[in-house]
């Protein structure tokens, strides 16, 4: 089986629907990393993946007029965290390989990696690339669906890791959000 990026939580209720439903109120955002990876591949590396998941907020802003902020509140807009098995959201984790992560739509805010997927912070062999893994989880947290085009970091399938955004993937996110300002 190919590694399946999500379920895309409560996205399928608008399967068929062309156009985004759902987008935050706001273009500024702010996340906190609230439920720190247990695994020894990352232990100890919790700068660098705040770094890796910065990057991948990043990027979303660079063509959109989305920031993101780190914070400390337990009100961060999006909270992102490394969970195993079931984990209270009745989408439990199905261990190593299959589904390596999930995310909600916008209101929700939550950002899940499977933690028990062998985890790099960028990708390498045998290991999972968590800036390509939440570059497309990101996408679901600011309203995007899925993407059948293999060129967009919406296909839901883990087969070229991905740290750039098709054209695809930046049209969406400024139909929602808009450009940047020059
Ligand atoms: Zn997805």
């Amino acid at each position: 089986m190919r590694p399946y990026l999500d379920d895309a939580l409560r996205e399928k209720k608008r399967e068929g629907v062309a156009a985004e439903a759902n987008k935050w109120p706001t273009a500024h955002l702010t996340w906190k990393l609230d439920h720190y990876s247990s695994r020894s591949d990352l232990r100890g590396k919790r700068a660098e993946v705040e770094n890796a998941l910065a990057k991948a907020m990043n990027t979303w802003a660079k063509v959109s007029k989305l920031r993101f902020t780190k914070t400390t509140s337990s009100q961060a807009n999006i909270k992102i965290g490394f969970y195993t098995g079931d984990h209270g959201d009745n989408a439990a984790f199905d261990g190593r390989g299959g589904v390596l992560a999930h995310a909600y739509e916008p209101h929700w805010g939550m950002l899940h990696f499977d933690d028990r997927e062998s985890w790099s912070t960028t990708a390498q062999s045998g290991r999972t690339g968590l800036d390509s893994v939440a570059l497309h989880e990101l996408g679901h947290i600011l309203g995007l669906g899925h993407s059948a085009n293999p060129k967009s970091v919406m296909y839901p399938y883990y087969t070229v890791p991905k740290t750039t955004l098709g054209q695809e993937d930046i049209q969406r996110i400024q139909a929602l959000y808009g450009a940047p300002i020059r």
